[in-house]
């Protein structure tokens, strides 16, 4: 009998299904330099620049357990809510920031016409959403013209639901445009995978040690 592991082979099908489903755009460099995700709008400047200069870092996010389970959520949610976000697709929005011209996109989770609903899988304690999320649901709205907003955190224990009251306004948008950063939050650098080659890195790094760089003869 073979023993080869199925991990392999399950893990492989699913970063398949998930890069061709929404990454697939980056990996072709069939993007431009005005034209951005809602999602990278939102942050690190630095990070989406190496993103998309060495895309297939993307896929060694995908590896952690956590990420998996996030991934077949979205994608369970997504079809079963098939019906009622039939329309729902990839939505784009124009705006001009000091005379250039930009493209936002973005893919909501739920849009069904009137609301906006945008699904988390996290294994932490969730006391009040993460402004960054509350950021992208009223995004979405700025983008989709949705009348209502949620965020929808998924955890081992509960669900919480917030209700996120208004869209973002045209000069919200201009301005996360205008005013991108490196990083947004200095936060963002201790999780970052980049954090080792970037000029840019607010997280602290690692002393090093005189015996790491002792060479044997
Ligand atoms: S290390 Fe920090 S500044 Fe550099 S790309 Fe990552 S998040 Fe951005």
């Amino acid at each position: 009998m073979r023993s080869d592991m199925i991990t392999h082979y399950i893990l492989k099908k699913i970063h398949h299904y998930y890069i061709n489903k929404y990454f697939s755009w980056l990996m072709s460099e069939q993007y431009r330099s005005d034209t951005y995700a809602v999602y990278e709008i939102l942050e690190c400047r630095a990070k989406v620049q190496f993103t998309r200069a060495l895309p297939f870092t993307i896929a060694s996010n995908m590896v952690q357990p956590s990420s998996i389970v996030g991934m077949l959520l979205h994608e369970g949610f997504s079809v079963i809510f098939e019906d009622e976000c039939r329309d729902n697709r990839v939505f784009s929005k124009s705006i001009v920031v000091d005379d250039r011209e930009y493209t936002i996109n973005g893919w909501p989770d739920y849009y069904d016409g009137t609301r906006v609903i945008e699904l988390k899988f996290t294994t932490h304690v969730v006391r009040e959403p993460d402004q960054r999320h509350v950021k992208q649901v009223r995004m979405y709205m700025w983008l989709t013209g949705a009348k209502e907003g949620y965020l929808l955190y998924i955890t081992p224990r509960r669900v919480h639901e917030f209700k996120v009251r208004e869209p973002m306004t045209d000069e919200e948008v201009a301005d996360l445009v205008r005013n991108w950063t490196s990083p947004r939050d200095p936060a963002e650098c201790t999780q970052c995978m980049f954090r080792n080659i970037c000029p840019y890195c607010k997280a602290g790094v690692p002393e090093y040690k005189q015996t790491e760089a002792r060479v044997e003869a």
